[in-house]
């Protein structure tokens, strides 16, 4: 078999109309660097696959995800899937921030499979975002989808645009929480998440 050279993939123009390729080239003259030179030949190309990548859940939906993935079941105990790693990038920097996400709910007929929640924390993570609203949404779309009596969601985030850039380094981790229907009325259900999310060894 003859050895293929390997092919160079074009960017699919996007919607916008925006070349982020022309604009990364742009960026790196605007830091003084030469974007001709061999190391940074391909980088604008290899920065706007993986800027589209990190940004993929824009062009995700709910409903893809879920796919008939919601089943009818007689069960009303509390559903908890913690430790859902993510990456995300904060709005106001366009730098990394990435942590835990743990999800429960408590299902009033339904229950949504479990590798689903994941794939819903990666919808909204993998876009430009705020700890905070990104923790709220995940909440809000459990709670359309499988309208449990109760959702919960905790997020633990490390983030770099505090760590790199020396300001703050203490306060670099912040938690963050949505608590919605049994989550938010009843102390007990907040309660037993908040000590099964603690527990390490679950
Ligand atoms: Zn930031």
């Amino acid at each position: 078999m003859r050895h293929r050279k390997a092919v160079v993939q074009v960017m699919p123009p996007n919607p916008r109309g925006v070349s982020i390729v022309a604009e990364l080239e742009k960026i790196l003259r605007g830091l003084g660097e030469d974007p001709t030179r061999e190391g940074l030949l391909k980088t604008p190309e290899r920065a706007a696959k993986a800027i589209e990548y990190l940004t993929s859940g824009y062009r995700m939906s709910v409903e893809k995800i879920l796919n008939g993935a919601l089943f009818t079941v007689k069960y009303d105990e509390m559903v908890i899937v913690k430790d859902i790693e993510f990456f995300s990038l904060c709005e106001h920097h366009l730098l990394p921030f990435s942590g835990k996400v743990h999800v429960a709910y408590i299902p009033r007929n339904k229950v949504i499979g479990l590798s689903k929640l994941p794939r819903i924390v990666d919808m909204f993570a993998r876009r430009l975002q705020l700890q905070e609203r990104m923790t709220q949404q995940i909440a809000q779309t459990i709670e359309e989808a499988v309208d449990p009596l109760g959702v919960g969601v905790i997020c633990e985030a490390r983030h770099f645009c505090m760590m790199m850039r020396g300001v703050e380094k203490q306060h670099s981790g912040a938690v963050t929480s949505s608590m919605l229907g049994a989550f938010r009325s009843h102390k007990e259900t907040r309660d037993e998440f908040l000590s099964l999310v603690s527990r390490t060894s679950l």
